[in-house]
């Protein structure tokens, strides 16, 4: 049965992907032939980043962090470990208030200051991804004038709500839900998320995807 939260975010989707300046997903074919998705994760760093960056070194998996600016300002050595491990760093936003709440002025403090902390990201142009993923046409519009990238993501793991690591993974795995050129939004902080990561990426070895950056998923 089809729900009527299904309907939303299908609906959702198909508008976003047709905004120039937000992005959702990488090429389902890329050029080389290659299987691609790319890892992402929200809300750090916090004390389990150590762990997270761990884990991925031994997987040897580069991942995209969308880091809250604030707690990314009390950990300035944990900041440029994610870049000394060849991850990708984006905004959160300073404090994970919804952009739909704040003006346009207390928008881009928010944004501007994350940045400052963050330094010059990979991709040139700023890279954000709203807290909550709540976005408006005011809020938009605001952030592509200010010159942003607005990073969403094609597959939620819902691993806010999904605590068992073998249900996350079985989520992430290959298959209707996930395919080439997704994007999977996963999130920092969670013990059962680290146990599930080296389940995820296993089943995705074995079906043959690489996990990359969501900066080199995308032909920019
Ligand atoms: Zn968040």
């Amino acid at each position: 049965m089809v729900s009527v939260s299904a309907v939303r975010t299908l609906v959702k989707n198909a508008v976003l992907d047709h905004v120039p300046g937000i992005i959702r997903r990488g090429p389902a074919t890329d050029p080389a032939g290659a299987r691609r998705v790319a890892l992402t994760f929200d809300d750090g760093p916090d004390d389990l980043t150590p762990r997270y960056l761990d884990v991925l070194d031994e997987l040897a998996v580069p991942a995209t962090f969308f880091l809250i600016g604030a707690r990314a300002a009390e950990r300035p050595a944990t900041v440029r470990d994610y870049l000394r491990r060849g991850h990708q760093i984006a905004s959160h936003g300073w404090d994970h208030t919804r952009f739909t709440k704040l003006s346009r002025r207390a928008l881009l403090d928010q944004c501007r200051q994350t940045d400052a902390v963050l330094g010059l990201q990979l991709s040139g142009r700023p890279w954000v991804r709203p807290p909550h993923g709540s976005l408006d046409a005011t809020s938009l519009l605001n952030l592509i004038l200010g010159g942003y990238t607005v990073a969403m993501w094609s597959v939620d793991s819902c691993d806010y709500e999904i605590q068992s690591p073998a249900a996350l993974a079985a989520r992430c795995a290959p298959g209707p839900n996930v395919g080439p050129g997704d994007v999977i939004l996963l999130h920092e902080g969670q013990q059962w998320t680290l146990d599930a990561l080296p389940l995820i990426v296993t089943s995705l070895r074995a079906a043959g995807f690489e996990c990359v950056t969501m900066h080199d998923l995308l032909p920019l």
